[in-house]
């Protein structure tokens, strides 16, 4: 660009500036005038460039691109972005971590956000899930009080490893995540490495009315791969931006990055006789029991152009759901269906669906009206239903995606006991029959060197009971690392097998 074809520089209400980088004043060397509008306005918006960050997956990063179906599943489900082979549907999908602030190091150990937004010719569809099957805890009244645990503490603002493992000790549901979190999938080496899960199950409901229960597993194209626990900290130090620039960079040079999508379904009435309650998100379905069917494939191939207005500003909700889609009795999920678009309020605005990354690609037709930054409006639309003057009306015929719950005592209680319900055997199989030996031996070290940081003994004698609980092998282990100082295989032996870790 010459610079005759250079635009002018502009106020925000664009009225031509005069100078980028003198205020006005009297004389040279005289005071600032309050008539420089256009200075007051830079240093007044500069004040504002801010929104709250969110207050967990604060750190992230994020792209555009496709999900394409490539199996026919209208035996399934009537959602119509899944209606038939080769339909595309546009998508956004974000990437961070949990517990860290906004400038954190990208290979902490932590779980990743793994958060879809699908702008479907029927609204938006958002899966905001995780790059692991399973979460810490299964009723939403400990959400608030586990990410306590994993934050900074009050008196130091330091994180506490101690209040970590206090709170997953005294929560033995969380073994099965933490199991996962403290393996080396705990520190994946890029986004593009990593499965992502829905995690939670839902409900799909064919054309018929049928209804099956599924669980969404995005598996990686590229292979999964990971850091060990010294890599991961190597890259917090020389670039923690890593995860960031790693996709950035991927799709800028053309290597889109892919997920084949595999749902796991299980019939409607399987679910009151499954020997545990399938919709504790603290387990997954066994395959043998739900093997995964491959219907479609996820691609990312556009970076952001500003990363405030698409990254930052983008807001995930799980309650939105498409017609054939629902939510399951998870309460884990009935919690997030109110809590996502209640922070989103809070931390952008009321109006926060209107921003363009938010924005369905679908005309909206609400009575929903005003507040803050309202852009979109009904213009001389009626403002109520039903109306007699010509406004939107709903369609019963598309059906609500819901299950049948018998009455019952109001109560505040676990989810019934059913026969193998146990917070154990899950990552207890995950350690003794999924995990390879090199995997097992990470595991251990990663244990024992995060409980080597600030805990505890009351609440290390906890941890390796609960270790004990998952293995009796694995807490032998980590008893024993603990016990020598340091964890079972020598950094040599651990440098040499670092390549081969899963
Ligand atoms: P399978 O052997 O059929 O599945 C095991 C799963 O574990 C595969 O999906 C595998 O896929 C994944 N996996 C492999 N290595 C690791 C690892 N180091 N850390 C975490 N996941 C790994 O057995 P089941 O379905 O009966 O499950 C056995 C155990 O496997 C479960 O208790 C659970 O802990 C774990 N698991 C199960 C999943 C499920 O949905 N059934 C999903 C993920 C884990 P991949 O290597 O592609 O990730």
């Amino acid at each position: 660009m010459t610079d005759e074809q250079r635009p002018t520089t502009t106020t925000d209400a664009g009225v031509p500036a005069t100078s980028d980088e003198h205020s006005l004043t009297v004389g040279p060397d005289g005071p600032i005038l309050l008539q420089d509008h256009y200075l007051i306005q830079k240093m007044a918006q500069f004040n504002r460039e801010r929104v709250p960050e969110r207050v967990v997956h604060a750190k992230g990063g994020g792209a555009h691109g496709f999900f394409e179906v490539t199996e026919d599943v209208t035996q399934y489900t009537k959602a119509d972005f899944l209606s038939q082979v080769g339909k595309k549907t546009p998508v956004f999908l974000r990437f961070s971590t949990v517990a860290g602030e906004l400038g954190s190091a990208d290979t902490v150990r932590d779980p990743r956000g793994f958060a879809i937004k699908l702008y479907t010719e029927q609204g938006n569809y958002d899966i905001v899930g995780n790059n692991t099957p399973v979460f810490f805890v299964k009723d939403p009244s400990k959400f608030q009080d586990f990410i306590h645990s994993q934050k900074r503490m009050p008196e130091t603002n330091l994180r506490s490893n101690d209040a970590q493992w206090d709170f997953w000790t005294l929560s033995p549901e969380s073994a099965h995540q933490v199991t996962i979190l403290m393996s080396d999938r705990g520190t994946p080496r890029t986004w593009r490495h990593q499965h992502g899960f829905s995690s939670h199950t839902f409900m799909w409901v064919n054309q018929a009315g049928e209804r099956f229960w599924v669980k969404y597993h995005f598996k990686t194209v590229q292979g999964i791969e990971n850091f060990t626990d010294a890599e991961a900290k190597a890259v917090v130090a020389e670039d923690p931006d890593f995860h960031i620039r790693d996709l950035f960079d991927s799709i800028a040079k053309g290597d889109a990055p892919e997920w084949r999508l595999e749902m796991q379904i299980m019939p409607f009435e399987e679910a009151a006789d499954y020997r545990f309650n399938p919709f504790d998100l603290t387990k997954v379905w066994p395959h043998g029991d739900y093997p995964g069917i491959t219907i479609g494939r996820l691609v990312l191939d556009r970076n952001p152009e500003n990363y405030f207005a698409e990254v930052e500003q983008a807001a995930f909700e799980p309650a939105n759901m498409v017609p054939g889609i629902g939510p399951s009795p998870d309460k884990m999920l009935l919690g997030r269906l109110f809590s996502y678009p209640d922070t989103h309020r809070h931390r952008i605005g009321t109006n926060y669906t209107q921003l363009p990354i938010n924005a369905p690609k679908s005309p909206v037709h609400t009575y929903n009206k005003d507040g803050a930054m309202r852009y979109h409006h009904n213009g001389a639309q009626p403002v109520y239903a039903p109306n007699s003057h010509g406004g939107p009306v709903a369609d019963p015929s598309l059906g609500e995606a819901a299950w049948f719950q018998e009455g019952g005592e109001i109560v505040r209680s676990a989810y019934t006991p059913r026969r193998d319900d146990d917070d154990f055997s899950q990552p207890g199989a995950l350690y003794r029959d999924v995990m390879s030996e090199t995997d097992r031996g990470h595991l251990v070290e990663n244990i024992v060197g995060h409980l080597s940081d600030g805990v505890a003994d009351e609440t290390l004698e906890r941890a390796l009971q609960y270790w004990t609980n998952v293995d009796s092998d694995l807490g032998a282990r980590v008893r024993a690392g603990l016990t020598s100082g340091n964890g079972t295989t020598s950094s040599a032996a651990r440098a040499a097998t670092s390549s081969a870790a899963s």
